[in-house]
């Protein structure tokens, strides 16, 4: 079942709910019962403090001459921000329900430009994904990649001067439909051949229409079909088409915001596309789904040896001192697995 803003609402009750509930799925960092490595001898534990974010809690070492804090949004989606967790959260929901941002500041009474700001980051995380993952890499021997350029943004007259829009460049696999777009400055055979080289495997059997930037794309290594669309859509003789990214441009322009959008974000836009494509359109739970793929790319385990000595395994030794009950009482942890974090 998917999550739904009634189930958010609920782990929303209360911070420490939140805080359990975010820990549990490796978005905030979990330093309970870790040795500190820079006394080496107390151990963290979640306290009531206030001195770095909203929330109120950070990790304390529990050796009184050491006492050292650590936030425990360090490392996550959620550092360096003034938002409240649940704000943080809702307004990540809204996004990967394509909420419209006079909306969401409506719901969550934060101003627009904050709404603006988030639904960036949250195209950042899908710009990352793909400059590190092999899905920005697509074709391979007897696959069939379809290839086409498309102008982007309406030509207009702004104060006098005719804009003119961009030109976006992409490729998508036929039957799987992984696929890349991206601006290009302009449509010669050096930018193109260059871009089907990074996005497209050798082997590839490429599909695209007849621009003359494609004639070497045969000695490049790829199968290169072509379709003339001044005398018809579907070659003859080798059923050459490029139907699927014909359609895939319509798609993606709609996806872009209605009211326009500074050239420099068309990138994040199309990264968004796929992504949402990729993961998102056909997931049971898209909102839990993109929460997972925020920890890639924020990944508080990450920087967790930053604080802690990492032991291969915890002793049973009890401290000389017993630490102070932890006002929040997370489940005794002691292999510190995050699987005790059920609320
Ligand atoms: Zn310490």
């Amino acid at each position: 079942m998917p999550l739904k803003l009634k189930d958010l609402a609920k782990i929303c009750e209360s911070t420490e709910s939140i805080i359990a509930w975010l820990i549990n799925l490796n978005l905030l960092l979990n330093l309970k019962d870790c040795i500190c490595k820079f006394c080496e001898i107390g151990r963290f534990g979640f306290r009531k403090d206030s001195s770095f974010s909203r929330d109120n809690y950070v990790w304390r070492c529990s050796n009184k001459k050491c006492h050292k804090k650590v936030s425990v949004r360090k490392g996550s989606w959620f550092e360096n921000h003034n938002l409240t967790l649940e704000q943080i959260l809702h307004i990540t929901y809204f996004w990967v329900y394509r909420c419209n941002q006079e909306f969401v500041c409506h719901e969550l009474g934060v101003c627009e430009r904050t709404i603006v700001d988030w639904y960036n980051y949250a195209r950042e995380v899908c710009d990352n994904i793909l400059q590190t993952n092999e899905n920005n890499v697509i074709g391979g021997p007897g696959i069939v990649v379809e290839i086409d350029e498309s102008k982007f943004g309406k030509r207009k007259y702004h104060k006098g001067r005719r804009v003119d829009g961009v030109w976006v460049f992409g490729g998508i696999e036929r039957d799987s439909k992984k696929c890349f777009f991206t601006t290009v400055e302009n449509r010669t055979a050096d930018t193109l051949v260059n871009i089907i080289k990074q996005h497209i495997k050798p082997g590839s059997t490429i599909n695209s229409d007849c621009w003359k930037a494609y004639n070497s794309l045969d000695k490049e290594g790829f199968t290169h079909l072509t379709v003339n669309h001044s005398v018809n859509f579907v070659d003859p003789n080798s059923g050459a088409h490029t139907n699927t990214i014909e359609s895939t441009w319509r798609a993606l322009k709609k996806s872009l915001p209605s009211n326009g959008t500074q050239k420099t974000l068309y990138d994040s836009y199309f990264s968004q596309y796929c992504i949402r494509k990729l993961y998102l359109n056909d997931s049971t739970d898209p909102f839990t789904r993109f929460l997972e793929i925020i920890t890639k790319v924020y990944n508080p385990e990450s920087i967790k040896s930053d604080f802690i000595t990492i032991t291969p395994a915890i002793t049973t030794k009890e401290p000389t001192k017993k630490p102070r009950v932890a006002l929040v009482d997370l489940p005794q942890n002691p292999n510190n697995s995050l699987d005790d974090f059920q609320i």
